[in-house]
């Protein structure tokens, strides 16, 4: 589209004292005016018009592939902002690209800079190996480097970014174009201008022929659509790129022209914000005495040039810490700013460019063009600066980059030195190393994991619509031992899941589709469908003999081992079983999630247990005021950070199971305990709190072994909503007040147990009787419900109702032989009781310390794991493995098997 009339002056008479003149950026940004595109109602916004084809033969336009009112109206403007005769709006920035290059022929020679983006690389390379395109890489920081490779009648293009990303190296854009120009005038000179925007440089006006932007970034700002935008002022190049354009059909589709043109008009307020903070980041790195890169600082290579050509620096920074491993661990630290590639948008994005987007360009590549592999990219939105500021320098403190010291003048932060103490949970791994020679040799640990389910004691369906629920752990749990093998594969083997196994060679897994998760960083919020696929198709390829169940839960186990393996892929067998059933609401994925996330991140020692105990416990006093982690009984738990990053990674696991978990079985099964859940979307203050001082409670839980449909159930809550507003609204809020009472009486330390469990006693009957009343209950669970009370019990369903289980209170001191005599009547009945308690321990694992060097514990049943022995004989490993047995125990006392294999760290956050 050509813009004839590109100035936009200011209105009035012209006059010699008052001249009229163009408008400045802003103006022209957010000034959308095309004088021969009036609109007919004069709409205030440009109208998407979105239509393949328009009716006649006379009209403007036929056929939205070669033009589309709104994309001409979105070009009228970008021509104006970047002050071109003509623009082109196209389908990304490698659609730009794409119909750039599409002017060369074979035999063409291109020269290009040696530290363009990775995109542009690919390209130019399948335009050298399909094409027959001759590509000469050059430094284009050195002007002079370009000038033995022009050849006149030969070179058709040259291809030039500046600032370079990540590293924001300059080229003298004019320099270099003159120089070109002078040697093979007809030579083009093609600028990818992206990191700076028509805002802060015009490349066209330095010598450029053709401009492109991937307005994914900047132009558009908020990361909603991808486009490319080409801009020139040579009439015969326009005639060629629209030729291609309408052609092949990249043109950009009406809808994204709409969205495009909105994100234009606010290009320099964003901007200005954006760049006023990256220089306010980049001197904080630089001050605390990083090396960074950007052109806004002072002592920044060729930062004259770069004032020259362009009007700013930009929202683009890197720096550089001195060591990769301390890089991901401020990257994993951060907050506010978001792990992503990409950046031009209004959110702050981190990166580190060899682990995420340089990192498809080989080590020794990336070490031959300088790219540092500690290397932090910065992305800086229009966030408030100051919290900008304050969640990297957050993130600095915790990975321990910089530190607090005192001053003449008071406190400061100062760089550490490199040879500081790391993150916690990598300090715990160095601890361990340190203090324990064995564990070196990782391939001969044994790590044996549980991890328990929950019910839900009050609020179910109810939390659907923004009601409180509260659940707890129950003492039902998945139990998860990893072996090492000796040779190159991995397998699973769940015995509850019809006895399912599988084995993979890890090198045949399918590594391409995977992008590791270093370290202190965190998985994205959602999956990589990729990697997924890739697992389905390839590891898992379906099979009717395979529970779908087991399936779903090796595929999980193999996103996890893979996204978590990096370079390290140890060879190891996971076994998998439980004392809880599945699939009757008693959250059993989550806590296979739990199992699974923990034992893998013990044998990858991405998390690592407290060290060995001193042999003596020191006399607690103020100088030994005790080991931080005494917290059950006398005992070690789990350090809580270890418990975070075992979260995090579960609710990974329950994603690849479920697609979209709450959350909340997975946080009752990594921290134990009970906790509150409130849904958000609700206007009420939503999020997950741990009940304080909860204290463990006696439960029959029974499964009614009635299958349910939990999505039909909650669908038919919804409809009852619908139909019945006044009714259902009542019974929602009755709930909410019940799980507040509950939630007051579980919590309070000073009310007498015996009124707590009466307390407990007429909630549960209260919000039994609502859930009746919202159509979720099953003819099975008003039998327990009958049969309980009998005996003087109190029962309510548990979790979707419709089948699945209900929850009995058994009071302390309720009679033992009745409650055998109900727990046999209620099996008579065909239902399958389990008495348990709630309330305990989170995920644990057993520890890997000898009975001898446990202060508390005075008897083990061996075998310990892992072997304490480092380089045990082969059939000595054998026979003091765990895997045998595990696999092999009785179902019904497998629990106290488990617990009699030694010493349980537990995690417990809310709990006894
Ligand atoms: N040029 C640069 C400098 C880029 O950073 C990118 C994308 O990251 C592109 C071109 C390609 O743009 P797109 O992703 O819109 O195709």
């Amino acid at each position: 589209m050509s813009a004839p009339n590109i100035d936009l002056p200011t209105p009035g008479p012209e006059s010699p004292r008052a001249p009229r003149k163009p408008y400045r950026f802003a103006t022209l940004c957010a000034t959308v005016e095309n004088p021969d595109m009036k609109d007919q109602y004069s709409a205030s916004s440009v109208p998407i018009y979105q239509t393949a084809t328009f009716k006649g033969v006379s009209g403007q336009y036929d056929y939205t592939r070669s033009g589309n009112p709104t994309r001409s109206h979105l070009e009228h403007h970008l021509a104006k902002m970047s002050s071109a005769e003509h623009a082109f709006a196209v389908s990304s920035g490698m659609a730009a690209m794409d119909v750039i290059t599409r002017v060369l022929k074979p035999g063409d020679e291109v020269i290009a800079g040696d530290d363009l983006y990775g995109g542009t690389n690919r390209l130019l390379s399948f335009l050298k190996s399909h094409g027959g395109v001759i590509v000469h890489h050059v430094d284009t920081t050195n002007d002079e480097s370009i000038i033995p490779y022009v050849k006149a009648g030969k070179t058709a293009m040259v291809m030039l970014e500046s600032p370079t990303n990540p590293l924001l190296k300059i080229a003298d854009l004019a320099k270099i174009s003159a120089l070109v120009k002078e040697r093979a005038p007809e030579v083009i000179i093609v600028v990818d201008n992206t990191m700076m925007s028509p805002y802060l440089q015009k490349p066209l006006e330095h010598g450029a022929d053709i401009v492109y932007d991937s307005a994914t970034k900047y132009l558009s700002g908020h990361h909603d659509l991808m486009a490319g935008v080409i801009t020139c002022n040579r009439d015969d190049l326009a005639k060629q790129m629209a030729f291609t354009i309408n052609s092949v059909g990249n043109g950009l589709s009406p809808f994204d022209s709409f969205l495009l043109l909105r994100g234009t008009k606010t290009l320099a307020v964003r901007m200005d914000r954006q760049q006023s903070s990256a220089m306010a980041v980049a001197t904080m790195l630089d001050r605390l005495g990083f090396t960074v890169h950007y052109p806004g600082l002072k002592n920044h290579p060729r930062r004259e040039v770069h004032e020259r050509i362009a009007s700013g620096a930009g929202a683009v920074l890197s720096f550089e810490t001195g060591d990769k491993a301390l890089s991901e661990r401020i990257v994993g630290a951060t907050r506010l700013w978001g792990i992503s590639v990409s950046f031009g948008c209004v959110n702050s994005l981190i990166s580190m460019p060899c682990v995420m987007s340089h990192a498809s360009i080989d080590a020794a590549t990336r070490a031959e063009r300088g790219l540092p592999e500690d290397l932090i990219r910065l992305c800086v939105g229009i966030e408030d600066t100051d919290d900008l500021l304050d969640d990297l320098e957050h993130a600095l403190l915790e990975a321990g980059a910089i530190t607090l010291e005192q001053g003449v003048d008071g406190h400061h932060y100062v760089r550490a030195s490199l040879k500081r103490e790391g993150h916690a949970i990598s300090r715990a791994v160095e601890k361990l190393a340190l203090s324990e020679p064995e564990s070196r040799h990782k391939d001969e640990r044994e790590w044996f994991v549980s991890a328990p389910g929950k019910v839900i004691l009050f609020g179910e369906h109810a939390v659907v619509h923004g009601v409180t629920a509260l659940a707890a752990s129950v003492d039902l749990r998945c139990y998860g031992l990893t072996t090492p093998r000796k040779d190159n594969k991995i397998s699973v083997h769940f015995t509850d899941l019809a006895d399912y196994r599988h084995e993979w060679n890890i090198d045949e897994l399918p590594w391409d589709a995977v992008t590791y998760t270093p370290p202190g960083t965190n998985h994205p919020d959602t999956l990589d469908p990729k990697l997924i696929e890739a697992i389905s198709t390839q590891a898992l390829p379906l099979s009717i003999h395979d529970s779908p169940t087991a399936r779903n839960a090796a595929l999980t186990f193999l996103y996890l081992y893979m996204t978590l393996a990096g370079d390290v892929r140890p060879a190891i067998h996971f076994s998998a079983r439980g004392t809880l059933p599945v699939g009757a609401g008693l959250g059993s994925s989550a806590s296979f999630s739990s199992c699974a996330a923990s034992a893998l991140l013990l044998v990858l020692k991405r998390v690592s247990v407290p060290p060995r105990p001193a042999p003596t416990v020191p006399p607690i006093g103020p100088e030994h005021p005790g080991h931080v982690h005494v917290s059950h009984q006398g005992r070690r738990a789990l350090p809580s950070d270890v418990a975070e990053e075992i979260n995090r990674w579960a609710f990974v696991a329950e994603k690849v199971l479920h697609g979209n978990p709450s959350g909340v079985d997975n946080c009752v099964s990594v921290f134990g305990g009970a906790l509150a859940y409130t849904r958000p979307g609700f206007g009420k203050k939503s999020g997950m709190d741990p009940i304080h001082g909860f204290k463990s409670l006696r439960f029959l839980l029974v499964d009614t072994k009635v299958p349910r449909n939990t999505k039909a159930l909650v669908a038919g809550v919804a409809l009852k909503k619908q139909n019945e507003p006044e009714y259902v609204e009542g019974l929602l809020e009755a709930i909410q007040t019940i799980s507040d009472e509950a939630r007051r009486i579980l919590a309070d330390p000073d009310l007498p147990r015996r009124e707590q469990l009466k307390g407990l006693e007429s909630l549960i009957n209260e919000n039994h009787a609502h859930l009746r009343d919202l159509g979720v209950s099953h003819p099975a669970l008003e039998a327990v419900k009958s049969k309980t009370a009998s005996y003087n019990l109190q029962t309510k369903l548990t979790g979707a109702g419709g089948g699945g289980c209900a929850v009995t209170l058994v009071p302390d001191g309720f009679s033992e032989d009745q409650l055998k005599q109900l727990i046999n009547e209620l099996r008579a009945d065909g239902f399958e009781p389990y008495l348990t308690s709630v309330g305990g321990s989170g995920v644990g694992v057993l520890s890997p310390h000898a009975a001898s060097d446990e202060p508390h514990v005075t008897a083990y049943a061996l075998p310990v794991t892992p072997p304490e022995t480092p380089g045990v004989r082969e059939d000595v490993a054998q026979a003091s493995s765990l895997r045998s047995v595990f696999e092999n125990a009785a179902s019904n006392d497998f629990a106290t098997w488990a617990e009699q294999r030694g010493r349980w760290l537990p995690n417990i956050k809310s709990g006894t």
